[in-house]
C-alpha cells in the first residue's frame, strides 16, 4: 500500500537528479510533467529550467517527452520554444494516453520513469502503469481549487508517516 504514497525517487530539484544513474539502472525514457515540476504552475511556455532538464537527459542519453495533464492547446504552446515532444491531456492518473505512447514508440514501463509532483496524479499513473516514479518537490506558483485540495489530503499522509521524501533521492552526478 506505501508503494501508492511512496515514490520510487524522490528529488528537491529536477536540476540534481543524476539522470546517468538512473539509466545504469535500465531507464530509457522519461515523461516529464510540466506545472511546478519543470516550471511554476500555469507557465506558459517552456523557459531556461526547463531546457536545461532536456539538455542533461539528452546528455545522459535518454529520450523524453512533456506528459502533461493541460489541455493539448496549453501543452503544445509550452513546448513550441524548444519543440519538445509532448503528450497533452494526459488523464494522469488513468494510463490509457501514456499506454498509447509506449505503444508508438516501442516503450516498455519498465524502461520509462515519470517525472512529476503530484502523489494522486504523477505517481498513481506510475503505479497503474508499472513504471517507476520521481517525485519532486513542487516549484511554487499559484495553485487553486481541487489541486489545493489534492495538496491538504498530501500532508495528511506525511503525518501518518507515508512522506514521500523518505524515497530514494536521485543524487546530483
Ligand atoms: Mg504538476
Amino acid at each position: 500500500m506505501a508503494k501508492f504514497f511512496i515514490p520510487d525517487y524522490y528529488t528537491d530539484d529536477l536540476l540534481k537528479v543524476d539522470w546517468l544513474q538512473l539509466r545504469e539502472r535500465g531507464i530509457s525514457h522519461v515523461f516529464l510533467d510540466v506545472d511546478n515540476t519543470l516550471e511554476e504552475h500555469g507557465a506558459k511556455k517552456a523557459g531556461r529550467r526547463t531546457k536545461e532538464v532536456c539538455r542533461s537527459l539528452e546528455e545522459a542519453g535518454l529520450s523524453f517527452a512533456i506528459l502533461s495533464n493541460a489541455k493539448r492547446e496549453r501543452a503544445e504552446e509550452f513546448c513550441a520554444p524548444y519543440n519538445l515532444p509532448y503528450v497533452g491531456q494526459a488523464a494522469k492518473p488513468l494510463t490509457y494516453q501514456v499506454k498509447r505512447y509506449l505503444n508508438t514508440h516501442k516503450l516498455s514501463p519498465r524502461e520509462v520513469l515519470l517525472a512529476g509532483d503530484q502523489i494522486f496524479t504523477d505517481l498513481w499513473c506510475g503505479r497503474f502503469l508499472g513504471a517507476p516514479v520521481l517525485l519532486v518537490e513542487p516549484l511554487g506558483g499559484k495553485e487553486k481549487g481541487f489541486l489545493r485540495f489534492k495538496r491538504y489530503l498530501e500532508k495528511i499522509l506525511c503525518i501518518f508517516g507515508q512522506n514521500p521524501a523518505k524515497a530514494e533521492t536521485a543524487p546530483r552526478i
